[in-house]
């Protein structure tokens, strides 16, 4: 969805656009963090802390906070966790708690969407009951990462990965992920991992959207990664729309672009979305988010309309739980009567985290 030209598919979120028009999209969101804590250690990580180094997002909090957003066109709850063990005894606390926070969200007129990192096949179906969609960033499939930036980081293991687009596939749930771009891979690298994406898109029609992320050095980060310039990220866009469907939207996230001018080429190399855009980035805090309203006024002069979406595109709509039905429901209508606006930037939403600076995790942005 969310196209343009010969490939505009009729807009995003069933908003009424008109024919032939040149829309970009974004989704109003805000980011809840469980917790930053993870037992990965990615050398390029700015969000994640020490397990038990972190006090994990009180319901109660979460709840106030949620109030507190309602009514300003906020629609997706991006729940963006770190990791705890899958062996851990802690591991079934953690994913009551982000079930719990997914039900709170919902109970309080949100859609959620959650990134946790891979997840066993019960727990992954007990989520997408509580999620409009759900997420996770393939990032880059070849092995070699795993000797370098992902050598601590046994969830970045790519097949660990590629099961877990299966899986969501098989459970139809509709589905976000991407290529984290920089780590150290080559160009055959990103066009592994994209006919990768594709393929299971083919096999279960369950990709929304794939996010080309640009990894950008942070302050926070104890490691490195090779990084990524203007003319890869580029590159990079126009491979995604070559080897992807064209119904799996290619998005960027224009925080991590640096100015107009690369977000101007980034969509005519073929993206057509910007992700979810709040207060705060939390993967990537270094790079503060530019409001929709400057966005807009950037892609006016070239004749673009920035429209807001919700977190499941409208092809998947007959795909939700009937818990989140209504919610969605009641978001298309406000969508359809343009009742819906970005947030304005704001105070970061998480837990109190044992450093004064924050962290970063599962490297998907996303939400
Ligand atoms: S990038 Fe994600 S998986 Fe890796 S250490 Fe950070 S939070 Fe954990």
């Amino acid at each position: 969805m969310g196209g343009v030209g010969d490939r505009d598919r009729g807009g995003a979120g069933g908003v009424g656009i008109a024919e032939g028009g040149r829309l970009l999209t974004y989704s109003p969101a805000v980011t809840l963090v469980p917790t930053y804590e993870c037992f990965n250690r990615c050398s390029y990580c700015n969000f994640r802390v020490e397990p038990g180094g972190d006090r994990w997002l009180p319901l109660d909090v979460a709840a106030e906070r949620l109030k507190s957003l309602q009514g300003q066109g906020i629609a997706e709850i991006l729940i963006l966790s770190g990791e705890v063990h899958p062996a851990s005894a802690r591991r079934g606390e953690w994913f009551t708690h982000l079930y719990n926070l997914c039900g709170l969200a919902l109970s309080l007129g949100f859609l959620p969407h959650t990134n946790a990192g891979p997840l066993t096949r019960s727990e992954m179906g007990a989520l997408g009951s509580v999620n409009s969609s759900m997420g996770l960033m393939v990032e880059q499939v070849t092995p070699v990462l795993l000797e370098t930036v992902h050598r601590h980081a046994p969830s970045k293991v790519p097949s660990v990965r590629l099961e877990q687009l299966e899986m969501a596939g098989e459970l139809k749930i509709p589905f976000t992920t991407g290529l984290l771009i920089g780590l150290g891979e080559t160009w055959a690298d990103r066009a592994e991992t994209l006919g990768a994406i594709a393929s299971s898109h083919g096999r279960h029609g369950h990709i929304q959207e794939v996010i080309v992320q640009p990894y950008l050095p942070g302050t926070r980060q104890v490691g490195s990664a090779p990084g990524c310039d203007r003319a890869a990220l580029l590159e990079t866009v126009a491979l995604a729309r070559e080897i992807l469907p064209p119904e799996v939207v290619v998005q960027v996230p224009p925080n991590l672009l640096g100015d107009r001018g690369t977000l101007l080429a980034a969509i005519a190399a073929g993206a057509r979305d910007l992700g979810g855009i709040g207060p705060i980035d939390e993967v990537n805090p270094d790079y503060g988010h530019v409001s929709p309203a400057q966005l807009q006024t950037w892609l006016a002069a070239e004749g673009w309309t920035l429209q807001p979406r919700l977190a499941v595109y409208p092809q998947y709509d007959g795909w939700v739980s009937g818990a989140v039905r209504p919610v969605l429901a009641a978001w298309r209508s406000r969508l359809a009567a343009a009742e819906i606006v970005g947030p304005a930037p704001g105070p970061r939403l998480g837990p109190t985290v044992g450093s004064a600076t924050a962290p970063a995790t599962d490297a998907m942005r996303f939400h």
